[in-house]
């Protein structure tokens, strides 16, 4: 096959999985271009052992966090490195177009800077004392950590975990979704090649039932970070309930967009545009509910379907292409059903709503940018998370509205405002129930900026300083200073 045949990485070595291999489709063409073996529970089992032994080394867990930085920032390089192979391999695995892959692997790069200063420089506290003691709280890694990821947005995803785990002195066991493992392998390859110990990192690609459950469920597994929907952070989490282990799940969003009437439009117009169809909507945090006052409301919808007809729908790797396939053939099936239920829900579809027939994409999962009008916003296409190219515009009245509307469904991800009040802005983003909030921007995200979701969006934050502290345990040391010895009772 064109792109080969891989292994997986189990702590440090590549060797062929006991499980099935499957193949990598291009979704732009529907052919296959590589193939990859898949791992097992025996596998899983192998690289926890080996992981766990690996983190006891004293070469490593005496390294200091300077030392271990380098390493970090040396993958950072190596990633850079090879960014625009690994942009047009993610490219050609999951469809999207060069210009966000490319960006994904910036972003992968520099998550392993980030973390590394942040890492150099994460002080321990001496605690106030209250005795004839020192106190201190000192940090040390939590165990084998598995990073559990989605076929979205590889390598940023997987770095975004890998990252702090191993900063924090963690091995890590990375389990990619069974439709994006390339990029993951790749990555694999370069934490190896930057030095970091091989009995720390593998990369285990096989369906979620039987190798994220056997990660979840190993009981050497001290962490679990996940990625993903909703349904599947749930039973993860009730797993992980059994073990008594800490999670942190990133899930699913049905972001709300606001545009108070005195935005500047022009902004408005586009930041909604490129919030729901770059990555063909498939982000978690994709802006697919657009609430428009009344008074602009006809104006902005009619703007934002001539921006979406102008879009260019194609080759991921063509340049100017701005949407690409989705992901699989399945998926599509996925999202049409949703557009048919939204006609059945009253609404009308103002632009898109089926497949282009533009030459040479009849082969490829693509699928037009969609615009829908006059749902109810408690309809199940403003509930439910699509993960498509489907934007539901409503109109709103009153400001004491939003709130209620934008907090309508269970999830609680980011929000967009747009508006020239900064004071309304301000008493909206206090008040609306979400993790991040964009101010006259959208989806702008960074490794320094804590990510996260409220309610059914998940648990925990990722990035930032703290991010780093997510993967470790404290330690409380007491060191008395008593010249006297302890009398008993007195
Ligand atoms: P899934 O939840 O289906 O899969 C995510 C990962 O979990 C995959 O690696 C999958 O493996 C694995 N998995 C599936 N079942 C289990 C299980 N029982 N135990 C352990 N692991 C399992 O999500 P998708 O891949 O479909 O990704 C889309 C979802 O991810 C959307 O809901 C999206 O909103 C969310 N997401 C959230 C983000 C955030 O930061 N909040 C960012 C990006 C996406 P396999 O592929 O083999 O099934």
């Amino acid at each position: 096959m064109a792109g080969g045949s891989m292994d997986i990485i189990v702590a440090g070595r590549h060797r062929p999985g006991r499980g099935p291999t499957v193949e990598s489709v291009d979704p732009a063409t529907g052919a296959a271009f590589a193939e990859v073996t898949t791992a097992t529970a025996e596998d899983v089992d192998d690289a926890v052992t080996a992981g766990a032994t690996a983190m006891r080394d004293p070469a490593w867990r005496n390294l200091l966090p300077h030392e271990r930085a380098r390493l970090l920032h040396r993958t950072g390089e190596l990633i850079e490195g090879e960014s625009e192979e690994l942009a047009r391999l993610q490219s050609r695995d999951i469809g999207k177009p060069l210009s966000e892959t490319r960006a994904l692997v910036a972003s992968a790069a520099g998550t392993f800077r980030y973390v590394a200063a942040a890492l150099e420089t994460l002080d321990e506290a001496l605690t106030t004392p209250r005795g004839p003691y020192l106190s201190m709280s000192v940090h040390e890694p939590i165990g084998p950590v598995a990073a559990i990821t989605p076929w979205n947005s590889p390598i940023a995803s997987e770095a975004q975990k890998a990252a702090p785990a191993l900063a924090a002195g963690n091995a890590v066991l990375i389990k990619p979704a069974e439709w994006s493992p390339l990029a993951a392998l790749r990555l694999g390859e370069l934490l190896l090649r930057a030095g970091i110990p091989p009995g720390l990192v593998s990369v285990l690609p096989g369906a979620g039932r039987v190798v994220g459950e056997a990660l979840v469920r190993h009981p050497g597994v001290r962490k679990v970070a996940f990625t993903g929907g909703t349904t599947t952070g749930r039973r993860i989490a009730s797993i992980a309930a059994d073990k008594l282990m800490p999670v942190s799940l990133e899930l699913g969003g049905k972001s709300p967009v606001i545009v108070l009437p005195d935005a500047d439009l022009d902004q408005a117009v586009r930041g909604a545009v490129f919030g729901i169809f770059s990555s063909q909507g498939q982000a978690c945090v994709a802006g697919s509910r657009l609430f428009v006052h009344r008074s602009v409301h006809d104006e902005l919808t009619g703007r934002i379907v001539a921006a979406a007809e102008r879009l260019v729908i194609g080759d991921p790797m063509a340049k100017g292409t701005h949407m690409g396939p989705l992901i699989s053939a399945e998926h599509r099936a996925a999202v049409e059903s949703y557009v048919q239920l939204a006609l059945d829900e009253g609404g009308h579809v103002r632009t898109g709503g089926e497949r282009p027939t533009e030459p040479g994409l009849d082969s490829g999962y693509y699928y037009r940018p969609t615009v829908i009008t006059g749902l109810d916003p408690a309809s199940r296409v403003c509930q439910e998370e699509i993960f498509g190219p489907v934007l539901a515009v409503l109109p709103y009245d009153e400001e004491e509205e939003l709130t209620e509307l934008a907090d309508s469904t269970p999830y609680g991800l980011a929000c967009g405002i747009w508006t020239r009040d900064y004071r309304r802005a301000w008493r909206l983003a206090r008040r609306i129930e979400s993790g991040t909030v964009w101010i006259n921007t959208y989806k702008q995200l960074s490794a320094s900026t804590p990510f996260g979701g409220v309610k059914e969006s998940g648990i925990g934050r990722e990035k930032g300083r703290e991010g780093i502290r997510a993967y470790m345990t404290q330690k409380s040391l007491y060191w008395g200073l008593d010249e006297a010895p302890a009398t008993w009772g007195t």
